[in-house]
């Protein structure tokens, strides 16, 4: 036993869905795991994507021994570069994941640097005092890891995103025999995926996807477009497999989806004869009967191929009447509202859609509540920390724990930022330390704060309203009429009478040689309006000399 406690920091994934990073820690020396980003939710306007605080390392660089990741979706890797800029320390990664990772580590100018090590399920690394063992667990992309990390205070175990799905794509399953073995070692925390807590029963295996797909190509009079994420290579796999046994070619569209699937290729994680997979030019010429296409956008993201084909701005091609789009995904918690919204455009539009609630085209990566407490009960863990999800699902997780005899005492629900100690093997609560967002936007990261947010959602929703002065250089008094121009907050022939009551005010105002007049309008002129039209338009005050 160890004098130093164990620390759990989680900087992200917990409390939300996506930008998952969790730091282990035991005395000086310092465990990363995973790195990813999140997408925004709908208010969170201009935002790109969405990357954890991770302040709490920046004067710890020095003690980070590794950053290990789990698997190659964006909420565990997106973020790498991000934090490779600041945190340069050895990335542990298994082929496909670390493939995944280069893209990405290229596109930021960081790859030459980076020091990347790969690793199968099965290898042990030792990192300060971790000694980390990775073991196979199954999920929607191929080559996801669990970590056991043997540390001097205890077992940890992480679970990675997981299900145990007997029949998965690439044939190879959970490992439930490390899994029990860890058991038998005695582990003092377990931290397992509680994404889909709230699912009774056991998530079906991938193979369910087959006769779906099969139901759905013997069908389709036209052009099949398929959309996933693009880092969900099982699903492309099964794609790929379906039109080779319906003689179609199979089309990537999108860069991330082309790039992606050549890293798969490369390493072996997918197989795709030459003949079938061509490119998007000479698929766009074929007989639409012998097509499919995989595109990325199921998320309703407006910018990607299945967002701009529904609102008819896709560039390279469109919609034609006998096309089928499958949505073979589901909604990210908070997309749900945009993602109808494609579904309705694309049926509006002529398609036939299918998607997760009408054929199952779609089944999830992570486990359902009879697997989770099949993990707990192998892993039989001293305490348990429910990870990777919101907080509803963490707590539903807890309870299962509950259910099946781990006590209230020994389970930590706990949110980004909330730190655990395990001394002597006790748990107990650390410090808190900002766990917050950290928006990245075009090529700014971190300089779009709450403040920014507030005005974006401000001037989307009211719109804004634009006050020309001209001041008397001697007096500071207001010379000739005040011009004021509004934009998406009346209409200005209808609301003449609320103008004209601006002017009027702003001439009452202007009257006065008091200084921070533009900001006494601006005041003044967001009461009148509010107490008006009850909405808040952003008021911006310009000033200039008058000439005379
Ligand atoms: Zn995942
Ligand atoms: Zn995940």
């Amino acid at each position: 036993m160890s004098d130093k406690p164990l620390r759990l920091v989680p900087l992200g994934g917990l409390g939300e869905v996506g930008k998952n990073m969790m730091v282990v820690e035991y005395g000086h020396d310092i465990l990363v795991i995973d790195t990813g980003i999140m997408f925004p939710e709908n208010d969170m306007l201009g935002i790109d994507y969405i990357i954890p605080d991770f302040g709490y390392l920046k004067d710890k660089v020095d003690r980070v021994r590794g950053i290990v990741i789990t698997h190659g979706h964006e909420d565990h890797t997106g973020a790498i570069h991000h934090i490779l800029e600041d945190i340069p320390a050895p990335i542990y990664a298994t082929a496909l994941t670390r493939g995944l990772i280069e893209v990405k580590l290229q596109r930021a100018g960081l790859l030459k640097d980076a020091r990347l090590h790969t690793v199968q399920a099965g290898d042990t690394v030792r990192l300060g005092p971790f000694r980390v063992e990775f073991f196979h667990v199954c999920h929607s992309i191929p080559d996801g890891v669990g970590l056991a990390i043997d540390t001097p205070a205890g077992l940890v175990v992480h679970s990675g995103d997981f299900k145990f799905d007997h029949t998965p794509v690439d044939g190879w399953p959970t490992d439930f025999g490390k899994l029990a073995e860890l058991g038998q070692r005695g582990v003092l925390a377990l931290m397992a995926d509680s994404t889909n807590a709230e699912r009774p029963g056991w998530t079906p295996s991938e193979a369910v996807i087959d006769p779906a797909f099969d139901d759905v190509f013997r069908a389709a009079p036209g052009r099949i477009l398929i959309g996933t994420f693009a880092s969900l290579i099982s699903r492309i796999q099964q794609a790929a497999r379906a039109a080779a046994r319906h003689d179609r070619v199979l089309s990537l569209v999108g860069t991330s989806m082309v790039d992606n699937v050549r890293i798969a290729r490369q390493l072996g994680y997918l197989t795709i004869p030459d003949g079938l997979l061509i490119p998007l030019d000479e698929a766009l010429k074929m007989k639409p009967q012998r097509v499919a296409l995989m595109c990325t956008g199921t998320q309703g993201e407006p910018s990607s191929i299945l967002g701009r084909l529904s609102t008819a701005t896709n560039r390279q091609f469109d919609l034609l009447p006998d096309d089928t789009v499958v949505l073979s995904s589901h909604p990210i918690p908070g997309n749900e509202e945009t993602v109808h919204r494609t579904i309705n455009r694309l049926l509006q539009r002529g398609a036939n859609v299918i998607y997760d609630a009408i054929a199952p085209v779609h089944v999830s990566g992570h486990a359902s509540q009879e697997e989770m407490k099949l993990l707990m009960q192998l892993i039989r863990p001293q305490y348990f920390v429910p990870v990777h999800g919101e907080l509803r699902h963490l707590k539903m997780h807890a309870s299962l724990a509950h259910s099946i005899g781990i006590p209230a005492e020994r389970t930590a629900v706990v949110e980004n930022g909330m730190v655990l100690e395990f001394r002597e093997g006790k748990m107990q609560a650390g410090e808190r330390i900002p766990g917050g967002y950290v928006f990245v936007d075009g090529r700014g990261v971190g300089d779009v704060g709450p403040e920014v947010m507030r005005e974006r959602e401000s001037l989307a929703r009211d719109g804004f309203v634009l006050v020309n002065l001209r001041l008397n250089p001697k007096t500071g008094k207001l010379a000739g009429e005040p011009e004021i121009h509004t934009r998406g907050f009346v209409h200005a022939p209808d609301a003449e009478e609320l103008l004209q009551a601006a002017r009027q005010k702003v001439r009452e105002l202007g009257g006065g040689s008091e200084n921070g007049l533009p900001e006494k309008i601006e005041r003044e002129l967001g009461k009148l309006f509010y107490a008006e039209t009850k909405r808040r338009p952003m008021v911006l005050v310009f000033t200039s000399s008058s000439g005379s």
